[in-house]
């Protein structure tokens, strides 16, 4: 057995209870070895067994109040991975399927996320199994200044700095940066996707979505292609699908099918954006009230069915393992081109692999949704110089940031023999910056 592989079994051994670190684990490090190969020194530093393991895992209770004036009871958590080189970054998670091998398998993939976007921002990731749906702003409040009470004692400018994530939006990101601010009677950058009128930035809202389409029309544009008349699927109708959408409209794309987690919609005329906000940003509601508005559009309950949907571009924008290998099989067998990841790990191993069997362009995750916190990064770095760009000056950096990605990646890969695999690519291209980091820092 070679370094890596007796890192991963033991990790396996530790770790039996959380298949999704295990997995994110298993494709991170197998994608290490070429690296890791050429510098023994990481072996006698026991580099992989201290990167696997974070520095500290924090659990605690959320007690809150309901509108019935019942006590709930949730569990909160914040992962601290790794801040090699910079503070732990990461959104909050709120959704029931919360737990400690999805937080984990998170944060693990943020520290090279963040890594890749070439600023000085660390690995974390955190949440509840609460769930903000069908609950009153009221509950939502209670609930996530309950949460805060506890996470305050944490977190701070310089060393954890939390985000949104699925659940967590405008909304609650607001209760809980004001539950911050009267704890500890400072106002800073402790947070970010905060609202423009207490210290948010620019398109940060758009960050990820955009940044996914940047980085898809990067590796289109090097093989002398575009958006310009693309069928385009999108899966979700949250955050990263919507502003996705957007910007697959403005690049001259179409986008035909979207899903929230009761059913998918098709329109084969190309779904009409600003129905879905409507819907999505306006009033919370499900993607089904789009054919009451559109009833030429279809509606499906089974929404792996998306994937059976012809398209040349694929962006899986919900959550974890939506794609499984038989999807991935009916989306090649469909003819799609692209397919990049806005959600983390929507595609399972063995849909990647199909992928790579078919010669597909794939995006993953850690590399084509790295906008939403290269952004938070950007927010942040507005906060200490207390300056605020414009949205212009945000858009341009991020697109920068996403076409860097891309060229970095494509780097690493070529540079490692492997061209073309972006998996591989996106892990080396963050892990070396972090490893060097480790190996400056000692033993710690
Ligand atoms: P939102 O909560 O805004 O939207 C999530 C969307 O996915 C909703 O349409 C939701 O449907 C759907 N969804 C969630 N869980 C499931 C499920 N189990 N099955 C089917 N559909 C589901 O989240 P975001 O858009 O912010 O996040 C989406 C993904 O992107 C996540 O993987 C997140 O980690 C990732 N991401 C987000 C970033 C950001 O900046 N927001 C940054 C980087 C990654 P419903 O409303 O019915 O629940």
């Amino acid at each position: 057995m070679d370094y890596v592989e007796r890192v991963l079994s033991n990790l396996k051994k530790q770790n039996a209870d959380q298949p999704e670190f295990i997995e994110a684990a298993t494709e991170i490090l197998t994608s290490l070895k070429p690296i890791i190969d050429q510098h023994p020194e990481y072996e006698q530093a026991s580099l992989l067994e201290r990167y696997v393991e974070p520095t500290r895992i924090i659990m605690f209770s959320v007690p809150w109040v309901d509108r019935n004036g019942k006590i709930q009871v949730n569990r909160g958590y914040r992962i601290q991975f790794n801040n090699a080189i910079g503070p732990y970054k990461g959104g909050l998670r709120f959704h029931p399927s919360v737990n400690l091998s999805i937080l984990k398998f998170l944060a693990f993939e943020q520290i090279l996320k963040n890594s890749l976007t070439g600023l000085p921002i660390g690995g974390g990731k955190g949440g509840s199994d609460f769930d903000p749906k069908g609950k009153t702003d009221l509950e939502v409040m209670n609930f996530c200044q309950s949460f805060m009470t506890e996470l305050y004692k944490y977190i701070g400018p310089d060393t954890d700095v939390p985000a949104g994530d699925i659940g967590v939006g405008a909304r609650e990101i607001g209760y809980l940066f004001g539950q911050y601010k009267r704890l500890t009677d400072t106002h800073t950058a402790v947070l970010t996707g905060r609202g423009l009128s207490y210290g948010g930035s620019l398109i940060r809202t758009e960050a990820t979505g955009y940044g996914l389409v940047y980085i898809t029309e990067e590796a289109m544009k090097v093989r002398n292609d575009s958006f310009e008349g693309k069928t385009v699927v999108i899966s979700g109708s949250g955050n990263v699908a919507i502003f996705a959408a957007e910007k697959v409209y403005q690049l001259g794309g179409k986008v035909v099918a979207m899903y929230d987690s009761n059913g998918y919609v098709y329109d084969k005329d190309g779904i009409k954006l600003d129905i879905i906000k409507d819907i999505k940003l306006g009033h919370r509601g499900r993607i089904k009230e789009y054919l009451d508005k559109v009833p030429t559009a279809t509606y499906g309950e089974n929404i792996k069915d998306i994937w059976k949907i012809k398209c040349d571009v694929a962006l899986p924008c919900a959550t974890q393992n939506e794609i499984d290998e038989e999807s991935a099989k009916a989306l090649v067998a469909n003819g799609v081109k692209y397919v990049a990841e806005g959600a983390n790990m929507p595609s399972t191993l063995e849909a990647i692999a199909v992928y790579q069997a078919a010669g597909i362009v794939f995006l993953p995750a850690k590399a084509a949704n790295a906008g939403g916190v290269a952004t938070s990064a950007l927010e942040m770095a507005q906060s200490s110089q207390r300056i605020f760009w414009t949205r212009e000056e945000v858009d341009a950096k991020l697109k920068g940031i996403m076409v860097n990605i891309y060229h970095n990646i494509d780097n690493a890969a070529k540079k490692y023999g492997h061209e073309n695999n972006y998996v591989l690519g996106a892990n080396i291209a963050g892990f070396e910056k972090v490893a060097e980091a480790m190996m400056f820092h000692g033993v710690i």
